[in-house]
């Protein structure tokens, strides 16, 4: 990859993002390092607008990593209501309690070092360490993955991409961040994949990098629609009410039902009632299948007497 070209791309985003900027909650309080692993955690799976309702709630209720540990698991999950995937709650305190137990409340800026600590994989610790640390740490999701796949290659890769191909784009990643503006450019590619370079039917025409991006001939030819074809994944469900449904949907009803409704016991046929509209007897070993999955990754707790289950939180 030619110099001139890592050049031109890090200086357009970066002027390109002094004028268009985002103006999110996490940016404006500065970077301390226990707001970002927050907001970071949050951003995976839940959309920002979303993220932006939370996020202040959430630290007002856990203003300190410390406070966020002592927590119980019950107030942690109630808190997190409303963003769905309920395991990163238990995540993100269990990361807490692990950053306060062993590194006394203060969250390692090594991405090797948070990657042992619960809930931080290769791009969660890249995001710490340049979002909290503004470390020349590449943080690739599939924005960033996209936009640098189609300015340098001329290609729309989705995933999965070859273990060989990860390592190429993460030392290509890495050698674009300039001096000093790790934070700035990982924000910059953060709204310029949400603003300009989208999935589906990119601005190529107001697009900054457009003189010099490899597929941008190709958009310029080529019809939008045979271009951002995709294939749909189908989630794991089952149909409700003549529509697929996936579990993801059914495991945060009962998270919820559990929230609201502690310690009461009721059938399972009634449960069912509440958590799938048109529930069936034959769906019981599916909806126990899933409580037994949310059981055993501590969300909730349930005992089965007699046909009466009764919840309870961990
Ligand atoms: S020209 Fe189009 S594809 Fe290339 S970076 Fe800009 S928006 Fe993305």
């Amino acid at each position: 990859m030619m110099r001139s070209d890592i050049l031109y791309f890090s200086e357009n985003i970066l002027n390109w993002y002094a004028v268009h900027k985002r103006d999110l909650p996490w940016r404006a309080e500065g970077c301390d390092p226990y707001r970002v692993v927050v907001s970071e955690i949050m951003l995976q799976q839940t959309q920002v607008p979303r993220v932006i309702e939370k996020y202040t709630e959430f630290l007002g209720k856990f203003p300190t990593i410390e406070g966020l540990a002592r927590a119980s698991r019950e107030d942690v999950i109630r808190a997190w209501c409303g963003l769905g995937y309920n395991r990163r709650a238990l995540m993100l305190q269990n990361f807490a309690q692990e950053v306060v137990q062993l590194y006394e409340g203060k969250i390692p800026d090594n991405p090797k070092v948070l990657m042992i600590l619960s809930g931080v994989g290769t791009y969660t610790a890249g995001s710490i360490a340049s979002f909290a640390f503004n470390k020349p740490e590449p943080a690739i999701d599939v924005n960033l993955r996209r936009i640098y796949m189609r300015f340098f290659y001329g290609r729309d890769q989705g995933l999965p991409m070859a273990k060989e191909e990860e390592k190429k784009l993460y030392v290509l990643v890495k050698s674009s961040i300039p001096v000093d503006k790790s934070r700035d450019l990982h924000n910059a590619l953060m709204d310029f994949g949400s603003l300009i370079c989208l999935r589906e039917k990119p601005l190529c025409r107001e697009c900054v990098l457009q003189k010099q991006c490899g597929f941008f001939p190709l958009y310029a030819v080529k019809k939008e629609k045979v271009l951002f074809v995709r294939e749909k994944r189908v989630e794991k469900g089952v149909r409700e009410k003549g529509k697929h449904v996936p579990n993801r949907i059914f495991r945060g009803r009962i998270v919820e039902f559990v929230r609201k409704n502690a310690s009461r016991s009721l059938s399972i046929d009634d449960f069912g009632m509440i958590i799938k509209k048109d529930f069936k007897g034959e769906e019981r070993e599916w909806l126990l299948g899933l409580c037994e999955k949310l059981r055993k990754e501590g969300l909730i707790d349930f005992v089965l007497v007699r046909g009466l289950i009764t919840f309870t939180f961990r």
